[in-house]
């Protein structure tokens, strides 16, 4: 089937997620056909850097001999089969392999399908584990989570989530949880409010900026709140180092210490959403490590297999998973599960890229991808001060944020007040539409332009990639919008 056929056919029956539709309609997306190392192909025969590593799940790039390898020998054996009540082999070197990997203590893994599935499996252990537990706490029933947080799409992992766009709409239809503010969010603030001109700030509609507190002050109303609730909370749900799908929040070092260490005093699970990223994008294989942290409950999902097959882990401690075991009749079972779980063809691609990760020594490569990044981004913030006008039609980098391969740039108007454009505006759609003009796939989060290069891709890839995105930023910024 040609282009025109296929887009015919896409627009006629195929939904996409978080996509306005009828503008997608009109911009003539790339139908990919095929991938090449860390390049995307589309039918016209057209080659694109995969900047965002396939949505922050690739690593390896595309068509890795050895990965497609071990998915065809587990494909000559068997498909799939369930583990309710069976077992198979590729899901127990998989649970082998990652309980020796994942921070100390987390020997117990529970498979799924995707990320949200595999943080509504930590919430319902959490919450019945306090219930199960040796000093069972029939009250424990609230988790605390991050403002901007996001753990992704069902009920459950929405109900912990705090990005507007996303999440007030279905309000009423969510749980209780208890918010405290994004780390670091007052110093932005406060960075932009004494120094407006250089950047290192945050806008401020986000933010009551009549509050802004010192990173100090933040912790201590954090265990205030915590010793006050204490008594009522199951699980602190985090994402570690970096809030990714707010727009690449980078959290101040320490700030994930603190809380394991509230957690610990007051026997609140810690709940470590290591989704996005896990498997070598902050420069460690889980960021986790970088505070020297083990949390209660881990989970895994986009990079698991390397970013070629849906499958989740939710690993936990021992003392969690006793909580659970007794005679079948006493209902302490963990009455969850999906139909795919486990399955061996996705756990054999998680094996072959977690060996992967080790032989080809993905780590340090993303060590030095994310200096490549540092030194290619500095350009960006720029030192003249703003123009005095009340409105701008050009657009400037508020700032650069990154952690290891991870770079969000935010863009903003180019006047006095440094003020958000309005959404209709699309200034980071229109950014990354430009990317892709000239060779590159990324997907913008509102007006941050996010670079999610694999953590493996070499460093004159990196390079290119960017240097189409210094293009197309110029370009954007000096049209007017
Ligand atoms: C992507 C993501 C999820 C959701 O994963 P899905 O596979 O899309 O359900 C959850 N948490 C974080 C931190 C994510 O980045």
């Amino acid at each position: 089937m040609n282009s025109h056929d296929l887009r015919r056919l896409d627009n006629s029956h195929v939904w996409h997620p978080f996509t306005a539709m009828s503008a997608f309609r009109d911009e003539q997306a790339p139908i990919i056909v095929e991938a090449e190392g860390f390049h995307l192909i589309d039918t016209e025969g057209r080659r694109f850097i995969d900047g965002h590593s396939s949505l922050w799940c690739n690593i390896h790039g595309h068509r890795v001999p050895a990965i497609d390898e071990a998915i065809q020998k587990q494909l000559n054996r068997v498909a799939h089969s369930t583990l309710l009540g069976l077992s198979n082999e590729p899901s127990i070197a998989l649970a082998t392999e990652l309980v020796q990997q994942a921070p100390l203590g987390l020997n117990k893994v529970f498979f799924s399908d995707c990320g949200a599935a595999g943080v509504e499996a930590a919430l319902k252990i959490a919450y019945q584990y306090h219930r199960q537990k040796s000093n069972p706490s029939e009250k424990r029933d609230l988790f605390v989570c991050l403002e901007q947080a996001y753990h992704g799409d069902t009920v459950g992992a929405m109900s912990l989530g705090g990005i507007d766009p996303f999440h007030s709409l279905f309000g009423s239809l969510l749980f209780p949880a208890k918010r405290v503010p994004t780390p670091g969010g007052s110093r932005r603030q406060r960075d932009r409010n004494s120094n407006p001109p250089t950047g290192f700030a945050f806008r401020t509609n986000i933010f009551d900026s009549s509050r802004l507190l010192s990173e100090t002050e933040e912790l201590a109303e954090l265990e205030r709140m915590l010793e006050e609730n204490a008594h009522r909370i199951a699980g602190f749900v985090i994402e570690p180092l970096v809030q990714a799908a707010a727009g690449i929040l980078v959290h101040p070092h320490g700030y994930l210490k603190k809380v394991r260490e509230l957690t610990q005093r007051h026997d609140i699970l810690l709940i470590a959403d290591e989704i996005a990223v896990g498997f070598g994008r902050t420069g460690t294989l889980f960021a986790c490590e970088q505070e020297n942290v083990s949390p209660d409950i881990l989970i895994l999902s986009k990079g698991l297999t390397g970013g070629y097959l849906p499958l989740a882990a939710t690993l936990v401690t021992d003392e969690i998973y006793n909580a659970f075991l007794g005679d079948p009749w006493l209902g302490r079972t963990f009455q969850h599960g999906h139909t795919y779980t486990g399955n061996p063809l996705a756990c054999a691609a998680a094996l072959a890229s977690l060996q992967l990760i080790h032989t080809n020594q993905v780590v340090p490569n993303a060590q030095r991808m994310s200096e490549v990044l540092r030194r290619e981004m500095t350009s960006l913030t720029r030192s003249d001060p703003p123009h005095q006008r009340q409105t701008s039609t050009h657009a400037r980098v508020l700032e650069v944020r990154q952690k290891g391969t991870m770079v969000g740039i935010e863009l903003v108007q180019d006047n006095a007040e440094l003020s958000p454009f309005p959404p209709e505006k699309r200034v980071g759609h229109l950014v990354t539409t430009a990317c892709r003009r000239r060779g590159v796939i990324l997907r913008n989060i509102g007006d941050v332009v996010v670079l999610m290069p694999a953590p493996s891709m070499p460093e004159p890839l990196v390079v290119e990639l960017c240097q189409i995105v210094k293009e197309s930023l110029a370009e954007i910024s000096t049209l007017v919008i």
